[in-house]
């Protein structure tokens, strides 16, 4: 009987994870902690590791894994920057993800902020909570299906975005560094990322961080918006610069935004900070603006994406013990 240790387990994971164990006959341990240097001891005895992590893997945790006789790291989620990927593998140590756990949580989750933003229904229940029932043009909304929308990357979750804005009657273009044939009745495809920009009433970013589009969207990027715009990152952090977003949403070059990921947000998620102090003065910038709305980092968070990604992570693990290797290796 194989044993598999899960780190950074969350309350709702345990029915689900202790189910599994009990079909594929595994030893499962469970830890709400994440994986650091100081409990890297807990991984003894182990075969096979499901991480939650948020924030990096220090470097000189491959080796020790290694020793210890670790071959592989199950991230129950789809991205995978938290880990050094190449010295995983020279390690010996196999990555892997659950790429795709339920595309349509975070594309729902994406229509419905774009539709909060364009109805201004924080600002409604700011009003009703305060008793004020007045009609005024500070909640005027306006019509989703009359507007064009861009979408940034058509992979698994941007092209089910882009199928929804599409049946409420927007018109939906996109950019994509690899345009994809099938996707060419739902919506149009432009040549460059300004291009896209510049027309779109709302931007809806869909693609992954990587170094070529390390903050896409700066102030520069911001100058070619529509003054009415609105802008939703559900994507990663990093691909807005999120100062420049302040600066020209105060300065009227765009009008809103639904920000789901935060450059810097791995010391905050997922914690309650209630009674804590923020020390991240952009951070706070940034969920208290009056032309935001913060989420953070949620539009996945359904009973679907809980169960795939509890499931994926530890089919995933058990695959390489038993194979050597995973479909969903990522390295
Ligand atoms: P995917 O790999 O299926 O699709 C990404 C698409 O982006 C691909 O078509 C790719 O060609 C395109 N792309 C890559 N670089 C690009 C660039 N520089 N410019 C334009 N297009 C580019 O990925 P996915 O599963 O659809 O995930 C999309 C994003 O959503 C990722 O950043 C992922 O981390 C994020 N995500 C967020 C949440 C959340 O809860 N907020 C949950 C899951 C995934």
């Amino acid at each position: 009987m194989y044993s598999i240790k899960m780190f950074g387990v969350r309350e709702e994971e345990i029915t689900i994870a202790q189910n599994w164990a009990a079909e594929n006959n595994i030893k499962l341990s469970m830890t709400k902690e994440i994986l650091t240097m100081d409990n890297l001891a807990e991984v003894n005895g182990f075969d096979g590791i499901s991480l939650s992590q948020v924030g990096r893997l220090p470097d000189e945790i491959y080796p020790k894994l290694a020793q210890m006789g670790i071959k592989q790291l199950a991230q129950r989620s789809a991205g995978v920057d938290m880990y050094n990927l190449e010295l995983a593998k020279e390690n010996g140590i196999i990555i892997t993800n659950v790429p795709s756990y339920s595309p349509e949580s975070i594309a729902e989750f994406t229509v419905t902020t774009a539709l909060e933003l364009i109805r201004r229904t924080e600002k409604i229940r700011q009003r009703v909570a305060s008793h004020d029932f007045s009609w005024e043009p500070i909640i005027r909304g306006r019509v989703l299906g009359n507007m064009t929308v861009a979408v940034i990357g058509t992979g698994r979750i941007g092209q089910i975005t882009a199928k929804l804005f599409k049946g409420f009657g927007a018109k939906v273009v996109g950019y994509d560094l690899y345009p994809n044939k099938e996707l060419t009745d739902i919506l149009e495809y432009q040549d460059t990322l300004v291009d896209a920009v510049k027309q779109a009433d709302v931007i809806s970013l869909h693609m992954p961080a990587v170094k070529e589009n390390y903050h896409a969207f700066d102030y520069a990027m911001f100058k070619n918006c529509k003054k009415d715009a609105l802008l939703l990152n559900m994507a990663r952090g990093s691909l807005v610069d999120t100062k420049a977003l302040l600066q020209a949403l105060d300065e009227g070059l765009l009008q809103g935004a639904g920000i789901d990921t935060y450059e810097y947000e791995a010391p905050y998620m997922p914690k309650d900070f209630s009674s804590k102090e923020i020390t991240d003065e952009l951070f706070l910038a940034l969920i208290n603006h009056p032309q935001v709305i913060y989420t953070p980092h949620i539009a996945y968070y359904t009973d679907e994406a809980v169960k795939n990604l509890v499931e994926g992570g530890l089919d995933a693990t058990l695959e390489v013990l038993n194979t050597g290797d995973a479909k969903t290796r990522v390295n």
